[in-house]
């Protein structure tokens, strides 16, 4: 597939004067040169997405739903394509790239079924002579600013309930991943889709272009995935015209094991929670907290898994760590590393970053401390921090002291555990036995500093529309 690379506003493939590198981060090279869209082009989009807003909120949902169908199943038509671009401007492994798009399209499909179920309510009133109902109504035209590290679906969990729920969107992907939001909407024109219901910009400078987005008069929701730093940066901008947010943030998943736990699948849950996206997942267990009976164990049995992994270019079959998406988040690796074994971690597999290489190659830390930057920051990288808890409580208590919150795993095989300690968690998801959650079905997002709203599952509509009550004089 040849990557489209204009920007797409108003129905139309718009070249700006400006152009900026996609760079593959397996070897550095060009993957694509995108119009880097100047303020005058947001604009335009915004203005598009205005005027497309009545038309689009008044079709029926039966027809907006109907095109979101067609989009899901245009995207797995082109799977193989739409993969391997991912994989050039991501570098995540062609298996994963693919069951992204998967992923991706589900939440087309899922709310190609909700758009027809956006109910309202009829509620029994105090007076005789009167009757009250709510309606849901499209909250208008939609900002949504993507990250890198999911170029799909991190689009697509936020196009498809804004489409269903009558929204119209100006998408702004992140500057490393723009080919995937232009590839998605390449596809919304095919299917038909009206002009101005979807618009695209890429750009280089995202805090220029997301400021001009956001602050836009006619943008009335935002929907941001990203870091929690430009999380609130938006969320402080979206006060001053009280538009709507829903901001899915950072996290620092802790991932416990109990001493009754199954090991080998406490072992398989880890490598699915810790190493999707070379560890560049906000999902990813950051944390592993290991009760002192299992420690020894579960360690020996996790870094015999972990030297299994293959590390390279995403495009070359059995690689399972594709390269980190660029420098910084290299040195980054490093950085974490060097600090963990400066206190006193030990390594106890791998060797420790150079932070000259964005192919990383996984590290196992033991005797890791609650003042390492590997456990307070996001770890985003192929690197696996252990620590010891005296018990279940010890174990929560360790889970808890973050302010991050968006998912944590638990493994033990005793149900009143897993009932306990899922729900003290201090998280918005949480995997018991289970090191992958996310799915269309379920609503994804955090508390404490990793966000604000649901995206996904029939919640995911709600940020999308707003309630209006009416009530009516019968007699
Ligand atoms: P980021 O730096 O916050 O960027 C996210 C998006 O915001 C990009 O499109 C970026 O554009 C744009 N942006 C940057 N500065 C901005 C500003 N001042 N105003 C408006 N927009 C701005 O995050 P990232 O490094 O791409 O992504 C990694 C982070 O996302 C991690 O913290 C991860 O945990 C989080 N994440 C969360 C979830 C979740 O569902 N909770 C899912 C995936 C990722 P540029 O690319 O041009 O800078």
């Amino acid at each position: 597939m040849e990557p489209r690379t204009e920007a797409y506003v108003d129905g139309a493939w718009q070249a700006g004067a400006r152009r900026f590198p996609v760079h593959d981060p397996f070897d550095g090279s060009v993957v694509a040169n995108v119009t880097d869209a100047d303020d005058a082009l947001i604009d335009q989009a915004v203005a598009a997405a205005a005027r497309a807003f009545p038309a689009w909120a008044a079709t029926p949902a039966i027809e907006r739903g109907s095109l979101l169908g067609r989009m899901a199943e245009r995207m797995l038509a082109a799977e193989a394509e739409l993969a391997e671009l991912c994989t050039r401007e991501n570098g995540k492994p062609l298996k994963e790239s693919i069951a992204e798009v998967r992923y991706a399209a589900s939440f087309f499909h899922w709310f190609a079924g909700e758009a027809e179920r956006i109910y309202g309510e009829t509620i029994p009133a105090s007076s005789a002579g009167q009757r009250l109902h709510v309606i849901r109504q499209p909250v208008g035209p939609c900002a949504l600013i993507t990250p890198w590290n999911f170029p799909y679906a991190m689009l697509t969990r936020k196009l498809g309930a804004a489409l269903a729920a009558g929204c119209t969107t100006v998408t702004k992907p992140a500057e490393q991943t723009p080919l995937g939001a232009l590839a998605l909407a390449a596809i919304a024109h095919e299917v038909g889709v009206p002009a101005g219901v979807v618009n695209v910009v890429p750009a280089l400078d995202g805090a220029r272009a997301g400021n001009r987005l956001v602050s836009a008069p006619a943008i009335r929701k935002i929907g941001f995935t990203g870091s929690t730093e430009v999380g609130k940066l938006l969320l402080r901008g979206a006060a001053d015209d009280l538009k709507r947010i829903s901001l899915e943030l950072g996290g620092n998943a802790p991932f416990v094991v109990l001493g009754d736990a199954d090991i080998d699948a406490a072992v398989a849950g880890a490598m699915i929670a810790k190493f999707r996206n070379t560890g560049q997942s906000c999902v990813a267990a950051n944390r592993f907290i290991v009760e002192q009976p299992v420690a020894a164990a579960f360690t020996e049995k996790l870094t015999a898994a972990i030297a299994k992994l293959a590390v390279g270019s995403g495009l070359v079959a059995g690689i399972d760590l594709g390269p980190v998406i660029d420098d910084e988040a290299a040195r980054k690796c490093a950085r974490l590393v060097s600090d963990a074994t400066a206190r006193g971690a030990r390594i106890l597999f791998g060797a420790a970053p150079t932070g000259t290489s964005r192919l990383v190659a996984p590290v196992v830390l033991g005797g890791v401390t609650p003042d390492m930057a590997i456990w307070r920051e996001e770890i985003f990288g192929p690197i696996v921090a252990i620590r010891a808890a005296k018990d279940e409580a010890d174990a929560i208590a360790q889970a808890n002291d973050t302010d991050a919150g968006l998912v944590g795993y638990v493994f033990t095989r005793d149900g009143a555990r897993q009932t306990r300690v899922a729900e003290a968690l201090q998280v918005g998801m949480v995997g018991v036995n289970e090191g992958l959650v996310s799915t269309a079905q379920a609503p994804f997002g955090g508390i404490k500093q990793s966000g604000v709203g649901r995206e996904g599952s029939r919640h995911g509509i709600d940020d999308y529309t707003h309630l209006k009550y009416i009530a009516t004089r019968v007699g």
